[in-house]
């Protein structure tokens, strides 16, 4: 069996085992020292991406052993990754990297030094070829991750889209592109985050979650769409309807409202509401229409 095959048969195993309460995990140890065993590479942590498997373990976790072990392999495998890009630039350093490389060079001691050298090349080769999906163990863009891949899975079913990239490939691709942009995961990369969600999980919007999904729309892309042109052409209509009236000004935040038959009241299906536009937070957010039905008085929102 590769490794490959291996740490993804672990793999299968650790992600039975987050649950919240940190139960079921009698296993959990041996597997993580299974995968301290195996010699892990950047292609196989990138395939697997077994670090974010390992990571969610870590955090429902109630056994000391198990948070520490984990701790541990996601270190050397972030440090190996570190090491890596390093590697592209230095071709002299055939050093070490890593405990598992260090095995690995242990294994191979009694062989000849060329061949060594031939296979490392080829190792770096086959490394740099690989698509550049980066594997990160920040918590912060993990979670982000997750919450993308749920948005671009609203409303889908399984096959509708075979043979495109899964919604964990596009929500990786998507968040790291806004990551590059920020370098950081302060309240700007949140707001451009937690922006492209609402508008992905949009039920009136399909189109926006159907080309990404189809990579008519590329990652880079979206990650640097504005609000109106992510916006549904529903959205879009009544935008430039405000335009036109001009009524884009402060008068629209006050009470009343402005009268329109262009929004259909989802309860009574009637075409008699009132609507009031407000910028909620930050101008990077898309404008938040609050609408009355002047039949029923149902109320509800939508950016
Ligand atoms: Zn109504």
């Amino acid at each position: 069996m590769g490794v490959e095959e291996e740490v993804m048969r672990i793999q299968k195993k650790l992600s039975k085992m987050t649950s919240d309460d940190g139960s079921g995990q009698e296993q959990a140890l041996d597997l993580l020292k299974e995968l301290q065993n195996l010699k892990i590479n950047l292609d196989v942590l990138t395939k697997t991406r077994i670090g974010m498997t390992v990571n969610a373990l870590r955090k429902s976790s109630k056994d000391d052993e198990v948070i520490t072990l984990a701790k541990t392999l996601i270190k050397n495998w972030k440090k190996f990754l570190n090491n890596s890009d390093n590697s592209k630039s230095s071709t002299s350093s055939t050093e070490s990297k890593d405990s598992s490389s260090k095995k690995e060079e242990k294994r191979k001691e009694d062989k000849p030094k060329r061949e060594e050298k031939e296979k490392e090349k080829e190792k770096k080769l086959s490394s740099t070829t690989f698509p550049p999906t980066t594997v990160t163990t920040d918590t912060v863009r993990l979670k982000c991750r997750e919450m993308l891949a749920a948005a671009i899975k609203t409303d889908s079913k399984a096959d509708d889209f075979e043979g495109c990239a899964s919604p964990d490939e596009l929500a990786e691709e998507l968040e790291e592109a806004i990551f590059q942009e920020f370098k950081n995961t302060d309240m700007r990369y949140k707001n451009r985050v937690r922006s492209r969600i609402a508008n992905l999980k949009d039920l009136k919007n399909p189109t926006l979650r159907t080309n990404f999904r189809i990579g008519a729309i590329s990652a880079q892309r979206l990650a640097t769409m504005t609000a109106e042109e992510m916006a549904n052409d529903e959205v879009k209509q009544l935008r430039e309807k405000f335009t036109k009236e001009a009524i884009n000004d402060a008068q629209l935040a006050t009470a009343q409202g402005t009268k329109t038959d262009m929004l259909k009241c989802g309860k009574c299906k009637k075409r008699n509401c009132t609507y009031n536009q407000l910028q909620t937070r930050s101008s990077d957010e898309p404008m938040t229409t609050f609408v009355l039905c002047n039949e029923c008085g149902n109320r509800w929102k939508f950016c």
